[in-house]
């Protein structure tokens, strides 16, 4: 196939869809990432053929050969983004080139083909008229999952000559079960996320899979997420499991830690950045130990913080839990600040903020 020639997917409505009264009901009660749409996007990657065989298709599970080289060497990679329904019916995607380039340099990283951006967007904007309705109306959304997996059969350790790449999509309500209330978090002091040189800035599957004793360990404590420290001196805050971290001063700057490949660049995370900028407000992209975090926690310098992502947009961070003890975050609610920027971006996202970078990207004809 040539590559100017744009990737084509053959449509297969599923013939038994779920009950329109069954999805309504579900619709009452969403969790995050319990209840799936009708259908999936689905393309294939061989090293003879390329990306073929583009489908939209009823949501199914895949055949697997227990040697697919993703089960033993996890090439796996994936994307977290979000269809909405705007304020004016429109429905809308936030920066969903952003999801296809990192995709791609994802991909590069874990030695996979990357797949053209244009593809991406067609998999996913195909997905999302096909399933428009499973877009919950109000503070709910479609969560939409892009992956992609080796799929070869093949126990040599080298990259596979055959992957697969898929979308699914998922109706969510808030992520935290506590709604907007701030969230506790713990310093995991024994384990770390991401070391230079490794896969801290891909969003591979690994990444998630080496998080999750240090998660367990943050529940145990009775907190709802991790913070990770760097892997070279256990010192600099870097980020949590799957969120990016910020830092409110007492002279209304914004602090958050720099990119530098051990940091997932999240796109909420660049998103508050510009939006804090157009406010006005002076933002830092610099290194901050966790020493310092608590002594002006303790001092008052540092009067709030918070986590951003995709899937929990902007959760104020209220307690630090540690080995040692715990501290607290100005008055442990979500500060104005944060809620300021959180208001800033879901305005756009719904449709009602000025968008005037441009970032919201209409799905037409829904
Ligand atoms: C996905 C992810 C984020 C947030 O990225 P967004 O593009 O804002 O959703 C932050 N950290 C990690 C580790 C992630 O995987």
């Amino acid at each position: 196939m040539p590559a100017s020639t744009a990737l084509t997917f053959d449509v297969k409505p599923n013939q038994k869809p779920l009950a329109e009264s069954d999805r309504l009901k579900a619709f009452e009660n969403l969790g995050f990432g319990t209840l799936f749409s009708d259908h999936m996007a689905v393309i294939r990657w061989t090293s003879e053929k390329g990306w073929h065989s583009g489908e939209i298709t009823a949501r199914a599970p895949f055949p697997i050969d227990p040697a697919s080289s993703v089960l033993h060497y996890a090439q796996e990679i994936f994307e977290g983004m979000k269809a909405y329904r705007a304020a004016d019916g429109r429905v809308v995607l936030f920066r969903p080139e952003e999801n296809a380039r990192r995709f791609n340099e994802s991909a590069r990283r874990m030695a996979m083909p990357e797949l053209p951006e244009q593809a991406f967007l067609d998999a996913v904007e195909k997905l999302v008229r096909i399933d428009a309705k499973w877009i919950p109306e109000g503070e709910g959304s479609l969560y939409l999952r892009p992956f992609m997996f080796a799929s070869e059969t093949f126990l040599g350790v080298r990259p596979s000559k055959e992957y697969i790449f898929c979308v699914i999509a998922s109706p969510v309500g808030p992520y935290f079960k506590g709604g907007a209330k701030p969230v506790k978090i713990w310093v995991s002091e024994n384990f770390t996320r991401a070391a230079l040189g490794g896969t801290g800035a891909a969003k591979c599957g690994g990444n998630y899979a080496a998080s999750l004793v240090a998660q367990a360990e943050a529940v145990e404590h009775g907190c709802d997420q991790v913070v990770f420290l760097d892997a070279a001196e256990h010192r600099w805050v870097e980020e949590l499991g799957g969120m990016n971290v910020f830092f409110v001063m007492d002279d209304g700057s914004v602090l958050t830690p720099p990119l530098g490949g051990t940091i997932l660049p999240g796109i909420t995370r660049k998103s508050l950045i510009q939006l804090a900028r157009d406010e006005g407000i002076v933002v830092e992209e610099k290194q901050y130990s966790f020493e310092e975090w608590r002594a002006d926690a303790a001092s008052g310098r540092l009067r709030e913080a918070f986590a951003c992502g995709t899937a929990a947009v902007v959760a104020g961070i209220g307690t630090v839990k540690f080995k040692g003890g715990e501290f607290q975050i100005g008055t442990g609610e979500t500060g104005p600040v944060t809620t300021k920027l959180r208001q800033a971006l879901v305005g756009i996202q719904r449709g009602q903020g000025n968008d005037q970078h441009g970032w919201l990207h209409p799905i037409e004809g829904i």
